[in-house]
């Protein structure tokens, strides 16, 4: 079979939907295609999102999505400090993501987009050796799709990234491996805070998440830096469930009805993420925060930009590495000295001693952190607090060095 479109937007994820919902408010022709027969499923995910990014894109929101609302997070140091950043009202949710992705494509294609569900892309297509669309088979046919711009959201192992010479393979050492139960009989503490839990015994260059769904539901995961620690992401998981004297008390009577495993790309975006009539966007570009591993924001904000680059490249008649180069710019004055500083921040945290963390929380601890963080106090509190101790100078410096502290 032979198709032909203007867009061609491969994965129904956050950033292909998003790209396709603002490609046809543009007016664009978009076909939007993903391997999977039902999008969204299994879930991947610990399903938080803020409510910051789909904001900006203009893209609500599925209402039937919505798990849980949420208002800020709780850390828990590895000696088990507290340090809450709560807001006093829900600034995210937990969604489902079975929903979320699936209302999104729907929404693409009610405002004119169309979809082909369960076909796999595993070539570009060249003309005179510039890309021109691309091959899927799907139920066993081979379908050859023509398009004068090909969108690659399809993930962090995307094909479309290895194929095209944007991102080859992820250094070992950037990829998070995860893991996550979906529990039910948790004791849940406060229903509207997300729960993180450090420690190098924990989960090293991670955290272990705890994100409540309900009174007693939560998904309870982790994810680990690539070549870090000694166990696997799921023996440290089953390890805190089991034996964390927190992770003990909060599971006692919890059940697993979900087992899931995922990767994330935590080394920050790729250098180059358009070609000639090619762009990619979220996972495949590296679009995910290198701290928390949040990416579905990023996907929609940067696959909207993409999705409005392109059609307005496409009526321009130019699809050239240049024009679409309007997208990397935009993308990265919004993001990219956020991705730099947290690059870093992630190298300092991953360096820093447990015992560090907990001098930190014991600092935090009890203060209104959304206050000191907005008004950008934190700098001078911190100071004031640190007095003469010499490794919280010390990271405070470091911290005023990254500009993340005033
Ligand atoms: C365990 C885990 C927990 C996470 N928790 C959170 C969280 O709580 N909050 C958050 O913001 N982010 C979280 N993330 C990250 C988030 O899931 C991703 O950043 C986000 O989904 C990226 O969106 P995307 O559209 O770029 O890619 P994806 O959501 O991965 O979508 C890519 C789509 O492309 C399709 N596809 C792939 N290859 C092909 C192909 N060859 N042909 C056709 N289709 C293809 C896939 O089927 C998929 O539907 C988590 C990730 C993991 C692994």
């Amino acid at each position: 079979m032979k198709l032909k479109t203007e867009l061609l937007v491969v994965g129904a994820g956050p950033g292909g939907t998003a790209t396709a919902i603002s490609a046809v408010k543009k007016g664009g022709k978009v076909l939007i295609l993903d391997r999977k027969t039902n999008v969204g499923v299994p879930v991947q995910c610990g399903e938080a999102i803020g409510k910051t990014g789909p904001g900006i894109a203009e893209i609500e929101i599925p209402e039937n999505s919505i798990v849980n609302p949420i208002r800020g997070f709780r850390i828990y140091s590895p000696n088990l400090t507290k340090v809450d950043y709560a807001k006093s009202e829900p600034d995210g949710y937990i969604v489902d993501r079975r929903i979320f992705d699936k209302e999104l494509l729907a929404k693409a294609c009610e405002k004119g987009a169309e979809a082909l569900v369960g076909a796999n892309v595993t070539e570009l297509l060249y003309k005179n050796e510039q890309i021109k669309g691309v091959t899927a088979r799907r139920f066993g046919e081979k379908i050859e799709i023509e398009a004068e711009v090909v969108i690659g959201a399809d993930g962090v192992n995307s094909t479309i990234a290895k194929l095209s010479g944007l991102r080859k393979n992820i250094k070992l050492k950037d990829i998070e491996s995860c893991a996550q139960y979906e529990m039910v009989n948790v004791q849940i503490e406060d229903i509207d805070l997300l729960e993180f839990y450090l420690g190098k015994n924990v989960s090293p260059r991670g955290y272990v998440w705890v994100f409540p769904k309900s009174e007693n539901r939560a998904n309870i995961g982790l994810g680990i830096g690539g070549g870090q620690g000694e166990k696997t992401a799921l023996e440290y998981l089953q390890e805190f469930i089991k034996h964390n004297p927190r992770g003990k008390e909060i599971c006692k009577n919890a059940k697993a009805i979900e087992f899931r495993v995922g990767a994330l790309p935590m080394g920050g975006p790729n250098p180059k993420n358009v070609l000639d009539n090619l762009i990619l966007v979220g996972d495949a570009a590296g679009q995910v925060h290198p701290i928390t591993g949040g990416g579905m924001g990023y996907a929609i904000v940067c696959g909207s930009i993409a999705g409005e680059v392109a059609v307005e490249a496409i009526t321009e008649e130019d699809t050239s590495e240049e024009a679409l180069t309007l997208y990397e710019a935009q993308w990265r004055q919004k993001y990219g000295k956020e991705f730099e500083q947290m690059l870093n921040l992630q190298q300092l945290l991953t360096e820093a001693e447990d015992t560090l963390l907990d001098k930190l929380a014991q600092t935090l601890s009890g203060q209104n952190v959304v206050e000191l963080t907005a008004g950008k106090k934190i700098g001078i509190f911190l100071k004031a607090a640190a007095k003469h101790d010499k490794q919280l100078i010390n990271l405070l410096n470091q911290l005023r060095h990254l500009q993340l502290v005033q």
